[in-house]
């Protein structure tokens, strides 16, 4: 959303896999008049409407390892292009090594860099207990988000899955991933002064409300005016 006094909100989601970016995202951009921009999301689309992208990058994502940086960047290019995107992003996934933070600093100026962090053993429990709906894409957990019913999706009552790459080999290979190609973006925008760093540890509510309080940009639309 444009601020008269700061721009628009030009924001970045840093985090592990099993940080809370998507439902922190989910959560923020009901306050924020952006679009939740999540290349996981963007991949797995292509994937599932068997594009051209989709196959590309269908194999790598399974294995819990990442999409080149020229995909992704080409990826991310177009999307921050569109209209809806003018005014302010919510960047989750996206970058995830340096070549792609190089890339995007040359695409946009990012305002802020939000980086949850959790613990690997933390990472772990989450991601192993996250089951998606296959129907609306709603994110669910064994233990802390249990939907009513086993296996059903509590809003459109689709089947609930778990994600390939939410496997446990898959996932201990993406943490590996995340700690040496994603981890040095803290320092890389630190240096920067963008970065804002929250305790993903906590109840994803009071994370995005950490976030909200701390962001430059005041962006937080009034609750009565918003979603
Ligand atoms: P998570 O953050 O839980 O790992 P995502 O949905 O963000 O899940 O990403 C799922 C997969 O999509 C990644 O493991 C990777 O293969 C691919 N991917 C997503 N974003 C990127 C990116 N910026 N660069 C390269 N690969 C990506």
């Amino acid at each position: 959303m444009e601020d008269a006094h700061h721009g628009p909100s030009n924001l970045v989601l840093l985090g592990p896999p099993g940080a809370g970016k998507g439902t922190v995202a989910e959560l923020l951009v009901t306050r924020l008049d952006v679009p939740h921009i999540s290349s996981g999301d963007m991949f797995r689309a292509a994937i599932r409407a068997g594009t051209g992208l989709g196959r590309e990058v269908a194999a790598t994502i399974k294995r819990g390892e990442l999409v080149s940086d020229q995909v992704t960047v080409a990826v991310i290019r177009e999307r921050l292009a569109a209209k809806d995107a003018a005014g302010g992003y919510l960047l989750d996934g996206f970058p995830r090594t340096i070549a792609q933070a190089e890339a995007l600093q040359a695409l946009s100026k990012v305002s802020a860099v939000i980086n949850l962090d959790v613990s690997d053993d933390l990472a772990v429990l989450r991601i192993s207990g996250r089951r998606v709906c296959t129907a609306d894409r709603e994110i669910y957990h064994l233990a802390n988000r249990p939907p009513h019913v086993a296996g059903v999706c509590d809003r459109c009552g689709g089947p609930l899955i778990q994600r390939d790459d939410d496997r446990p080999a898959a996932v201990r290979h993406r943490l590996q991933v995340y700690h040496r190609l994603t981890t040095p973006l803290v320092e890389f925008y630190a240096r920067r002064a963008l970065l804002l760093g929250v305790d993903g540890s906590l109840p994803a509510i009071q994370v995005r409300d950490q976030i909200l309080a701390h962001l430059p940009t005041r962006g937080a639309r009034p609750l009565a005016a918003g979603a």
